[in-house]
This record gives structure tokens, sequence and C-alpha cells, in this order.
């Protein structure tokens, strides 16, 4: 097995992905090596390669929703065995130690965690992600996947599935609960098909109403337009939790006004905005204003078992690499329905001529 394996990587900010190969590191002790089969393009992907968050490490290989299947094992993994069908989220390491890692929070560890690509791993070398052959993760940040979820369809879980099962899981989404999701994307239809799967009582609120049959079909029970003035009105004191996916800044004070008493208005969008909040909105009828990011390692597994269990997984566009470009200016565009995932099997011929 050669360590020198290929990948798609952004050269600096305003270029195209290209062909590229990168080295992975020897397998150690506790390391998997696993055959990247698919890899969900996430828009964190986009906002890293172009440098809109922060320096970019160039070359960048991005991908944080990996599904694959191990190839290797270090001497002293105990969890995984050749052969086995696993996946590799947003994260790649972190302390251990902390109070949150030791709890099974390695998304906040205090330490600071390795993120998948565009990191500095504990080795002193920038990490690189999914949209390769191969990659080698120390084995307590690789998920299993089980036999009942195609490895397509669970590569988006990995990081869109983890970030809406969390907060859905954290403020109780379940029978009796009436939770609205804001925004119908790559997000927004996992946090619908996961919340009705928990048994909550599922409300879209959505731009417009295009993609309304989508969103019932997903199995939310109703289907909102907030550009029209109405809604906010008509939907009053309506809900238990709202998630709120979407980027684009939030009039939180009109969000806010749709909770009940105690209602939870949770955000795993991340505007790069500050928003303003009237102190009246929250005291008034009690209510929480929340965040969320990924999910630690734990609720990862958990999560992708419960999928499994409710034969859910992302829906998706399965593209070749050669598409990734285009693929990025259509999830730039909102036209996806709802999830790419790169088929990686088309980088050995990028292999054998690199
Ligand atoms: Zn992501
Ligand atoms: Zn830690």
């Amino acid at each position: 097995m050669s360590n020198t394996v290929a990948a798609y990587a952004a050269l600096s900010a305003g270029e195209p992905l290209v062909p590229h190969t990168i080295e992975l590191r020897e397998v150690g002790p506790h390391d998997v090596r696993i055959d990247i089969k698919f890899a969900g393009i996430c828009h964190s992907d986009i906002h890293t390669v172009r440098d809109e968050w922060g320096p970019a490490n160039y070359p960048v290989v991005p991908g944080h929703e990996i599904a694959g299947i191990v190839t290797a094992v270090g001497s002293a993994v105990t969890k995984f065995a050749v052969g086995d069908r696993v996946g590799v989220g947003c994260l790649v390491d972190s302390c251990g130690e902390c109070v949150n890692c030791r709890r099974g929070e390695e998304q906040y560890c205090v330490n600071g965690n390795v993120q998948t690509y565009n990191a500095v791993g504990r080795d002193g070398k920038i990490t690189q992600g999914g949209y390769a052959q191969s990659v080698v993760v120390t084995e307590r940040f690789v998920c299993r996947i089980p036999d009942g979820l195609a490895l397509d369809v669970a590569a988006p879980l990995l990081c869109a599935g983890i970030t809406t099962y969390a907060p859905l899981r954290r403020w109780g989404a379940g029978p009796g609960k009436r939770v609205a999701v804001v925004g119908l994307g790559g997000l927004g239809h996992m946090a619908v098909k996961l919340a009705h799967a928990m048994g909550a009582d599922v409300t879209v609120l959505s731009q417009s109403l295009k993609k309304r049959e989508d969103g019932l079909a997903l199995g939310a029970t109703a289907y909102y337009a907030t550009e029209d003035p109405d809604t906010f009105t008509a939907l009053a004191g309506s809900f238990d939790l709202i998630l709120n996916t979407v980027s684009a800044p939030l009039d939180l004070d009109a969000y806010l006004g749709l909770l009940a008493v105690d209602g939870v208005l949770s955000t795993v969008g991340a505007p790069a905005e500050p928003m303003s909040v009237h102190a009246g909105s929250l005291l008034f009828q009690r209510r929480v204003l929340a965040g969320s990011i990924i999910g630690g390692l734990r609720e990862t597994q958990e999560m992708l078992d419960f999928c499994a269990e409710h034969n859910l997984g992302a829906q998706i566009e399965v593209i070749g690499v050669e598409r990734i470009n285009e693929a990025y200016e259509r999830v730039l565009a909102s036209d996806v329905r709802y999830r790419f995932v790169i088929d990686t099997s088309g980088l050995s011929q990028g292999r054998s001529n690199g």
C-alpha cells in the first residue's frame, strides 16, 4: 500500500480544485487506514478552499463527510478490522484528557481539537480531508457505519447529520414536541428527517414555498414561507424548538416570537455578522437562545445507529471527481437536493497520470 494517494485539492483561493497527490502518514499503533468510497460536499469545504474563514493552508484537500472501508489497522487498534465499513466526520483528533473530551464532547476540547482538513495535526502536519483515495485516522475518531446504511447516503451524516442530530437531542425533540426547522438545505433536510424519526411534529420555515412538496415528503407536517409576514403572526408561540440551519442573518426577535414558554431557538447556521436580540423576546416567555456545533464521537456513533435503525440517509446526488467544481457552483446557487456526494473511484485515474 503506497502512502502516496490521489486527491483533489485547492492550490489557492482563486482557483478551481485540481487533481493532486498527498502523502499519508504511516499507520501508527492506534491508526486506521481507510479506503475512501464517498465524500460529501459541505458548504464549509467551499468557505475553506476560498479562504473565507481565515488563512487556509494550501494545498487544501477538503472533505469531512467520509465513508469507506478499513484497509489497515495499527497493532493497538481494538475497535476495527480490515474490511469494516466506517466513517470520519469533522474531527480527527483531540487531547483526549480534558473535561469535555472525557465526557465524549471532543468538539468542545479545551485544548483544541484537530479538524479533518486544513488544520495542524498532532504530528505537526496539515490534515487532508476526504476528497482523496485514502485517509489515516486515529481509531478514536472513526465511526462504524451499520450494515443497513449505504455508504453514499451515510457520508453526509458525518457532518450534516450529526450537526442537526445533536441539538435535536440536546433540546428533547420527540413525541409531543413541536419542532420548526429554518431552511431546507443540506442541514435542514437532515433536521426534518431526524426530528420526524424522533417522533416530533415538524414544520419547515423556508424563504418560499418552492420546496414544499419535498419538505412534506421528508416528514414535515407543515411548511411555511418566511417571506410572507403573515407566517410570523399565524405561528406566534407555536414551537418548543426552532433549529436554524441558515447562515444568513436572522431576525432573532421575529423567530423567538414563534416559541412557546421555555421554547428554544438553537442555531447551527453561522452568519458572519453579529445578530441583535431584545431581552424581552427571551424573558417574557423564559425562552432560550442557543447554539451547537457538530457532535462528539459517542453521539456521532449513536446518530449513525439511529439512522440505520430508522432506515434514514441523506438525499444525495452522486458525482464523479471531475464535477467537483461544477458542484461547488451549484451549492452556492442552492441548486442541490440536498447533498452532493463525490464517488472517489475516479481518483485512481488521476493517480496513474500523476
Ligand atoms: Zn460540514
Ligand atoms: Zn480535550
